[in-house]
């Protein structure tokens, strides 16, 4: 049973971190700045360093925190690095596919780490073994460095340039050489990245402003869509390499689950936003329920979150529909970060493994559950047998975002129609399926007001309607199911 069977929101693909500090331990730096990324992948975590002269790497399965030990630390050694947090769909693959990517070249070492996912990656990788290359792992992330060691070019910035011109879709990425870290990211803007300016100098750059506030940095930007920013000491050197896709398509569920609740991205904090969505959703649910002729303040008891990232989002329910919020599960934050497999008995107490009722707050209660998204609809139905187990008279849940009715190609996981609860499916259906007493669905018109934009955000796997033209019989997840076999 792996963490995805214990919960049903969107799976993100990965953090990435780039430190350039001389003088500094890089690699302990970086250590810490992954470790505020672990939310983003806990399934293989790695660093590579560089000191002028040579490059290391170590990376395995696991947490960041049982990666890299102390002797492990000790032997990384440089002024430069780069660091990755992984997560994947399957165990097996985890080792092979851990990040980042290092390989020798002609212009000296290199590594690379990557958020996101290339949806031309089968075409390049073809390309690349017609010329005679091989690969050891099924990731994009390989390609796009086989790619930079084979591009002709005078500087690094030259090489990479030339790649962007190929890459189709998402990705936010740093790239170690010899003597520099570069953060590049796609025109489209869909995988965050922001950069910030160290206390002792230097840069550092991460997925989230949050490992960048640990490591103390300041003056933290983000990196524009289509920019390879070269890191150093003092100014930096920015390079618009690709114009950037207006309006851009930065992934809505960033906001709504994937990031930290201390993240702020182009003046948005996610936790004020979750909370947004929350009233957003409380309003156009009070409206829907007074039409069906309840007011909802009379006809319900108690809200409570799933948590954690429903809980701001459930405080703003709260606060607009006048009805008192409470919690009413506990989360066992460790359960799938483990990779012991739960015995056959333990295996069907499914997400009793990962939540327990805290049964006095919703004793005989008509419960409001609200959730950030549901995704293939295998946990919903047994959470709310939980609560009604617990003894709640009423389960109505309401979701913090439209349904999900089409796959992502973009770097998260549910990369297949059949996949989906909400293809093809009412809400109606969805909610007997769940076995809801009722099951509400922000708007997207809601979700971009909680947001505070018209648009800049990709909502594809709501609309169907793609940033970039998604050729359906050719996308990574088709080969990378194909290698993982
Ligand atoms: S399709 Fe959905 S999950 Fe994928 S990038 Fe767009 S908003 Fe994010």
């Amino acid at each position: 049973m792996s963490s995805n069977q214990l919960s049903d929101s969107p799976k993100e693909e990965c953090g990435v971190i780039g430190v350039f500090a001389p003088n500094e331990d890089v690699a302990r730096m970086t250590f810490f700045g992954l470790f505020a990324l672990q939310h983003r992948g806990q399934e293989a975590a790695g660093i590579a360093v560089a000191d002028g002269a040579g490059m290391s790497v170590h990376k395995a399965a696991g947490l960041v925190s049982s990666v890299f030990t102390q002797s492990v630390m000790e032997k990384m050694c440089g002024h430069y690095a780069i660091g990755h947090t992984r997560y994947s769909t399957t165990g097996s693959s985890s080792e092979r596919n851990a990040q980042p990517f290092m390989i020798e070249t002609i212009n000296g070492p290199l590594a690379l780490a990557h958020n996101g996912n290339l949806i031309n990656s089968a075409e390049l990788r073809n390309e690349l073994m017609q010329q005679g290359v091989g690969f050891s792992s099924s990731s994009d992330t390989e390609v796009m460095t086989m790619m930079l060691a084979r591009n002709g070019g005078a500087t690094w910035e030259e090489r990479i340039k030339h790649a962007m011109q190929k890459w189709i879709g998402a990705y936010s990425l740093v790239i170690l050489t010899r003597n520099g870290v570069y953060a590049v990211r796609d025109p489209w803007g869909f995988r965050p990245l922001c950069i910030g300016l160290l206390p002792s100098g230097g840069h550092a750059v991460a997925s989230e402003t949050g490992a960048l506030q640990t490591l103390g940095c300041e003056a933290i930007r983000d990196i524009k869509p289509g920019e390879i920013v070269a890191l150093s000491n003092n100014a930096l050197t920015v390079t618009q390499a690709l114009p950037p896709v207006t309006p851009s398509a930065m992934c809505v569920f960033e906001h709504i689950y994937f990031a930290r609740p201390d993240q702020t991205w182009d003046g948005i904090n996610v936790h004020h936003a979750r909370q947004r969505l929350g009233e957003e959703l409380a309003h156009e649910m009070i409206k829907g329920w007074k039409e069906e002729g309840r007011q909802m303040k009379e006809s319900a008891d108690v809200v409570i979150p799933v948590p954690d990232s429903s809980i701001p989002a459930a405080i703003g329910f709260s606060r607009i529909s006048g009805i008192p919020y409470n919690d009413g599960f506990i989360k066992n934050r460790y359960v799938g970060r483990t990779f012991i497999e739960p015995t056959d008995s333990l295996r069907k107490r499914g997400v009793a493994l990962k939540f327990n009722v805290i049964h006095q707050n919703v004793l005989d209660k008509r419960v409001i559950m609200i959730d950030d998204s549901i995704v293939r609809g295998n946990t919903m139905g047994p959470m709310i047998k939980l609560l009604r187990n617990a003894g709640a008279k009423e389960v109505n849940v309401a979701i913090t975002c439209p349904p999900i009715a089409h796959p992502c190609f973009m770097g998260v996981d549910m990369g297949r129609y059949e996949d989906l609860i909400a293809h093809n499916r009412s809400i109606e259906k969805i909610r007997e399926h769940v076995g809801a007493d009722s099951l509400y669905y922000l708007s997207a018109e809601g979700m971009m007001k909680a947001l505070q934009r018209t648009d800049g955000f990709c909502q594809a796997c709501f609309t169907g309607r793609y940033p970039i033209s998604v050729d359906f019989s050719n996308v990574k997840t088709g080969f990378e199911r194909g290698i993982k076999s």
